[in-house]
C-alpha cells in the first residue's frame, strides 16, 4: 500500500526522524522526505533535509544506502537547473556496484544532466554502454528514457541521423511500454528529428499521434515534457509553412519556458537559502560543542525522546504493512507475556502466582455464597532419585506426566497449579472435604498408574497428598494451605503414595 497522501506521509516521516535512533532508518527516511518535498514543489524543505544527508554521523553507512541519498539530492538539484552541483553529487558514487534498478536510475539522471547542460558525469560512450546494459537487464523504462535524453542531445549537436536511428528503432517499444510521459517524450523527440531531417510528411503523421496523446493527458503532463512537445510542434509548423499555428505553439512554449524558469529559479534560490541555513546550524552546533560534546548532547536528546515513546517505523510503501505487523506483534508479545505469568512453562498448569490469585478469588466467592471449596496439595515421592538416577530431563518428563495425569481428573471449574519444584496444588469448586479426598485419591491412582517403562524409563512414579477444605478453615487461604501441608507431611511420614488425613467415613 502506497502512501498517497502527502500530509500523512510527511507526518510519518518526520515522526520517524525525531523518534528513531537507527541511523540507516533515519537516512532512508531523510531520502524519502527529500523526494516528498520535491514532489510537493517545496524545494526549500527538500534541500534543508537533503543537506542533512551529508552529516558525518551517516558517513559510516553502507555505500548502497547512501547512493539513494545522492540520487534524491541530484534529482532535486537537476530540477533546480543546478547541473554542476547535480553532476558533482552523482559523481560521488560508482553506481555500477549497485542493484540494477539503482544503477539504471543513476544512468537516467546522468543522461538528463547531459542533454540539459552538456555536462558529462561520464563520457558519452560509457553512457551508451550503460544503456545497453540496462536494456539487457530489463530495466526498460530507464534505458528508454536515457536513450531519448541522449537523442535530444544528439539533435542539438547536431547528429540528427544518430538520433533518428535510435528513435525509429525503438519507437514501438517506447510507445507500447505503457508510460505516457515516456511515449510523449519519445514522440516529441522523433518529430523534432524528422523535421530536422526534412521528412516533413512523416513528421506531421507522428505529430498527430503526439498531439492526440498530449490532449488526452494535458492536465498531468509535467512541465518539462510539455516544453519538449511545444518545441517540436513549433518547429514542425514553422517548417510546414504554418505560421499561425507555429505562433500559437510558440506562445505555449514561451509560457512553459517561463514556468520552468520560474520554478528553477525559485528552487535554486531555495537551495542557496538551505545552504546558508545549514552553515548557520553548523555554527550554532560548533558554539554548543564548546560547552559540551555534541555527541553527548545528541545521544542524551535521542534517549530522552525514545523514552517518551519508542516507535520504530519503516518508511515508504511498506509502512502501513509494517505498522500492522507491529500491532500484531505487540499483541502477540502481550499474549505471550501474559501466558508466561499465567502458566508454568514446563507443565502448562497454572504458575504459583496465578494459582494463588485464583485461589484467593475463589475463596472470597465461596465465602460470600457459603459454598464448599476443596484444596489438595501433592508432592512427588522420592523425586530426587528420579533426577539422580535418570537425569534431569527424565525428571522434567515425569513432572509433565504427573501434571497431565492430575489435570485429566479435574473438571473445568477446578484449578491446578505448580507451587514448588515437584509440588502441586488443586482447588475444587463446590467440593466438601469428602469429595475432595476422593478426588485426591483418584489423582493418586492416576499418577501411580503412569507407566514410565513404556516411554523407556525404569522407575515408579507416585505422589503423597494432603487435603483440606475451606469450610473447615473459615475460608482463610493460609490455614487452608497449612492444613493441607501438614496432612501431606503426615502422608510422607506414613510411607508415601497415600492421601491424608485418613479416609473420611461420611462418604461411604
Ligand atoms: P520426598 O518423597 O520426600 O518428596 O522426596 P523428594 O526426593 O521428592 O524430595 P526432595 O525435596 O528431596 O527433592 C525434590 C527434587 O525435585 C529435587 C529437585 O532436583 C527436583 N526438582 C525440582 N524441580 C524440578 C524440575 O523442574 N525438574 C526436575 N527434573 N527436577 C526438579
Ligand atoms: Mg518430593
Ligand atoms: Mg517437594
Amino acid at each position: 500500500m502506497l502512501l498517497t497522501n502527502y500530509d500523512d506521509a510527511e507526518r510519518f516521516y518526520l515522526q520517524v526522524l525525531s523518534q528513531s535512533e537507527d541511523l540507516e532508518l533515519k537516512y532512508k527516511t531523510l531520502v524519502s522526505v527529500v523526494n516528498l518535498y520535491q514532489l510537493k514543489g517545496d524545494f526549500y524543505q527538500a534541500f534543508s533535509y537533503g543537506l542533512q544527508l551529508n552529516d558525518v554521523k551517516y558517513s559510516e553507512l553502507p555505500e548502497a544506502v547512501k547512493s539513494s541519498g545522492l540520487m534524491a539530492m541530484a534529482l532535486a538539484l537537476m530540477d533546480s537547473a543546478l547541473y554542476d552541483e547535480a553532476a558533482a553529487t552523482l559523481g560521488k558514487a560508482d553506481f555500477s556496484e549497485y542493484p540494477d534498478n539503482v544503477r539504471c536510475t543513476a544512468l537516467y539522471l546522468q543522461t538528463q544532466i547531459a542533454y540539459r547542460s552538456h555536462i558529462w558525469v561520464r563520457p558519452e560512450s560509457q553512457l551508451q554502454d550503460e544503456i545497453r546494459y540496462c536494456y539487457n537487464k530489463q530495466q526498460m523504462l530507464y534505458a528508454l528514457l536515457s536513450e531519448s535524453a541522449l537523442s535530444i542531445y544528439w539533435l542539438s549537436v547536431p547528429q540528427t541521423n544518430k538520433a533518428l536511428d535510435v528513435l525509429r528503432n525503438k519507437q514501438s517499444l517506447a510507445l507500447s511500454f505503457g508510460y505516457t510521459n515516456l511515449a510523449m517524450i519519445w514522440q516529441a523527440t522523433f518529430v523534432n528529428a524528422l523535421v530536422q531531417n526534412d521528412e516533413l510528411k512523416l513528421a506531421s503523421e507522428q505529430a498527430e499521434v503526439l498531439t492526440q496523446l498530449f490532449n488526452k493527458h494535458k492536465e498531468t503532463t509535467p512541465l518539462e515534457v510539455a516544453t519538449l512537445i511545444y518545441h517540436a510542434l513549433v518547429k514542425l509548423n514553422k517548417a510546414a509553412q504554418q505560421p499561425a499555428r507555429a505562433l500559437d505553439y510558440a506562445e505555449d512554449l514561451f509560457s512553459a519556458y517561463q514556468k520552468t524558469y520560474d520554478k528553477q529559479q525559485s528552487a535554486a534560490l531555495a537551495y542557496h537559502a538551505a545552504l546558508m541555513q545549514a552553515a548557520q546550524r553548523k555554527q550554532e552546533i560548533d558554539t554548543l560543542s564548546q560547552q559540551a560534546n555534541q555527541l553527548q548532547l545528541e545521544t542524551a536528546l535521542a534517549k530522552a525522546e525514545s523514552e517518551n515513546q519508542r516507535l520504530y517505523l519503516l518508511v515508504g510503501s511498506v509502512l502501513v504493512l509494517l505498522l500492522a505487523v507491529l500491532v500484531v506483534r505487540s499483541h502477540r508479545v502481550r499474549v505471550k507475556l501474559k501466558e508466561r505469568v499465567t502458566y508454568d512453562k514446563l507443565t502448562r498448569v497454572y504458575s504459583r502466582d496465578h494459582f494463588e490469585e485464583v485461589l484467593e478469588a475463589a475463596l472470597q466467592q465461596a465465602e460470600k455464597q457459603q459454598q464448599e471449596l476443596g484444596f489438595i496439595l501433592f508432592d512427588l515421592d522420592h523425586f530426587k532419585s528420579v533426577n539422580d538416577n535418570h537425569g534431569h530431563q527424565t525428571g522434567d518428563w515425569a513432572l509433565q506426566q504427573a501434571a497431565n495425569a492430575a489435570k485429566e481428573c479435574l473438571r473445568k471449574s477446578d484449578a491446578i497449579g505448580r507451587i514448588g519444584g515437584e509440588e502441586f496444588a488443586i482447588l475444587l469448586q463446590e467440593c466438601n472435604f469428602a469429595q475432595s479426598w476422593a478426588l485426591a485419591e483418584t489423582v493418586r491412582q492416576a499418577i501411580e498408574a503412569l507407566e514410565p517403562e513404556q516411554a523407556g524409563y525404569a522407575f515408579k512414579l507416585t505422589a503423597s497428598f494432603g487435603v483440606s477444605s475451606a469450610k473447615n478453615c473459615q475460608y482463610h487461604a493460609r490455614k487452608l494451605i497449612s492444613d493441607a501441608d501438614e496432612a501431606l507431611y503426615l502422608a510422607k511420614q506414613a510411607g508415601r503414595n497415600q492421601v491424608m488425613p485418613e479416609e473420611p467415613r461420611e462418604l461411604w
